[in-house]
């Protein structure tokens, strides 16, 4: 939190990371190389799903979000910062996990709510409870006075169950009052949409730091896909420039990474986002070049990694 807000009054832009946990045991020794590479380019701190699929508090399993979140934390020394999802737990729960993260080290949480499953489900109901990311933020409050850096999460279109947008706007304004000390933005498509909602954030009495979270376009299928998860619609615009490639993969990605520094580039430089935070996909390539083309990634020489027989330069990277 402080070496964001030290960030933000120097006005030097920064990025930040969101990897979701591997899903196989192979999948963490991966994950963790490619992490050491991402943290060359200098990420502000990073940031871990809370991924129901992995048992997420489980720390004898090694492809929960806790484990992984240690092993950001305390393997690769960058800052890390945990999401925890409320809706689906107790309260008693909740604060053993917020007990549990504060035993690994960790010292940020992105507190929510979760997402309700969905009413047509066949898998067998799993409890729900009424809680919100507003309640767990003054858990945290309670529980652990300043020890977390509080995030929350805001939603430049609103949040698609919100009654309106003003009142999703409103709901933003309680968290932060409760003790949210940064907000990180749902994707969003256009540069305008996040101006916009910077500043009605601002107008109502909003002062916390407001980091867009970016997802470049990297598939054709996966984006539709996260769109539809996410309930927001592709501009037109985007679909008609993506429907003539939508077959090649690699004219996909470029043109997600075109758009993508076309839009990082303008709200870094009309100051509406102090940074970026990019949502990775746990993919390497595209999001490297995107922070290297906005000039956010460090210069520093790669490092050879001690299990990397050929180094650096090996092709396959
Ligand atoms: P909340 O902020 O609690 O809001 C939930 C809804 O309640 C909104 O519609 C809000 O407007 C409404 N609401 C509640 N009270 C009021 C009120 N008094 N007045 C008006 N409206 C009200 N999901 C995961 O499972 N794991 C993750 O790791 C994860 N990471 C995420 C990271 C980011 C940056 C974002 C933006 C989302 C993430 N999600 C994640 C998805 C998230 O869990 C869902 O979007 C979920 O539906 C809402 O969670 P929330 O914490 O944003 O909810």
């Amino acid at each position: 939190h402080e070496k964001v807000n030290r960030r933000i009054a120097d006005g030097t832009p920064f990025f930040s990371l969101e990897f979701f946990p591997p899903r196989t045991a192979n999948g963490v020794a991966n994950f963790f190389t490619r992490l050491d590479r991402f943290n060359e380019g200098g990420p502000v701190f990073v940031d871990i799903t809370w991924h129901l699929g992995s048992d997420p508090s489980n720390m004898s399993k090694e492809t929960s979000s806790s484990s992984i979140a240690a092993g950001c934390l305390n393997y690769c020394r960058v800052d890390t910062m945990l999401h925890m999802t409320c809706v689906q737990y107790a309260k008693e729960q909740t604060l053993k996990h917020l007990e549990q993260a504060k035993a690994i080290g960790l010292r940020s949480i992105l507190a929510l709510r979760g997402d309700l499953p969905p009413e047509t489900s066949e898998e067998s109901p799993k409890t729900v409870y009424q809680y919100r990311a507003l309640d767990m933020i003054r858990w945290i409050k309670e529980a652990h006075n300043d020890y977390f850096t509080i995030a929350c999460s805001g939603y430049p279109l609103g949040h698609p169950e919100a009654p309106s947008y003003r009142a999703d706007l409103m709901y933003l304004k309680a968290k932060v009052d409760a003790g949210a000390q940064l907000i990180i933005t749902q994707l969003f498509f256009e540069a305008e949409v996040f101006e916009q909602f910077v500043k009605d954030c601002r107008e109502i009495g909003i002062t916390v730091p407001i980091i867009p979270g970016i997802m470049p376009i990297m598939g054709y299928d996966s984006i539709r896909r996260i769109a539809k998860l996410s309930g927001l619609t592709i501009p037109e615009n985007i679909l008609a420039d993506l429907e003539p490639i939508k077959h090649d993969d690699d004219a996909v990605r470029n043109y997600g990474k075109v758009k993508c520094v076309e839009m990082c580039r303008r709200l870094l430089q009309n100051k509406s986002a102090p940074s970026i935070h990019l949502y990775t996909m746990n993919r390497e390539g595209n999001c490297r070049e995107i922070l290297q083309e906005l000039g956010l990634w460090l210069k520093r020489p790669m490092r050879t990694l001690p299990w990397e027989p050929h180094g650096a330069n090996h092709p396959i990277r």
